[in-house]
C-alpha cells in the first residue's frame, strides 16, 4: 500500500500562521510522514496509510498533529470506503454557483445539519447517498433536482394527486 505522493517528504518552511500549542512559539517546522493506522473492526479491520504533516516546534521540541493531518487521515478512510471526501462534498455546492447549505438541503431533501457533518467530515455518507452526491457533481443534475424541488414545493402538485386517487378507490366497491 502506498501513500499519496503529492506532498514533499520534508518541508522546513516556517509557517508564520502556525504556533506551538505548548510554548506559543512560531518556530514550527513541518515534516511529512507516511502514517499507517488501523481502521474498522473484526473481519473488516484494515491498515490504512496517509501522508500527513507532523509539526515540530524548534523552540521546545514538541511534536503535534493538527486539523490538516486529521483531514488527510479522514480522506484515506473515504478512499478506502470508496466514497467522496468532505472536500469533494463541499465542492458540489461551490460548483453549483455557490449554493448555500440551506438551499442544497432543500434541493437534496436531506437535513442541513447532516450535510454540514458530511462537509466537515464528522459523518461519512453511506454508499447510497454517496452515489447521489456523485451525480450532483454534474451541474445539470443539480439543476434537475432544483427544478423538481420547486415542483414539489408548489401546492398544486399535491392537490392533483389526491383528486386522482379518490375515484379509483370508489370504483373498487
Ligand atoms: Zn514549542
Amino acid at each position: 500500500m502506498s501513500c499519496q505522493e503529492d506532498h514533499p517528504a520534508v518541508s522546513a518552511n516556517h509557517d508564520s500562521d502556525r504556533s506551538c500549542p505548548d510554548c506559543n512559539s512560531n518556530r514550527v517546522v513541518t515534516e511529512w510522514i507516511d502514517h499507517r493506522f488501523p481502521y474498522g473492526r473484526g473481519e473488516n479491520a484494515v491498515e490504512l496509510c496517509a501522508r500527513i504533516p507532523v509539526r515540530r516546534c524548534e523552540e521546545c521540541g514538541d511534536q503535534f498533529l493538527d486539523a490538516e493531518a486529521e483531514d488527510l487521515m479522514h480522506e484515506a478512510v473515504c478512499r478506502h470506503l470508496g466514497v467522496m471526501t468532505p472536500r469533494e462534498v463541499r465542492d458540489i455546492r461551490r460548483q453549483g454557483g455557490g449554493l448555500s447549505r440551506a438551499e442544497f438541503a432543500r434541493i437534496t431533501r436531506r437535513g442541513e445539519a447532516t450535510i454540514g457533518r458530511w462537509e466537515r467530515g464528522e459523518l461519512i455518507q453511506n454508499a447510497a447517498y454517496d452515489q447521489l452526491l456523485y451525480l450532483l457533481t454534474f451541474p445539470e443534475n443539480l439543476i434537475r433536482l432544483r427544478q423538481r424541488a420547486e415542483t414539489l414545493a408548489s401546492p398544486q402538485s399535491t392537490a392533483t394527486t389526491c383528486t386522482r386517487t379518490a375515484p379509483d378507490l370508489a370504483g373498487r366497491r
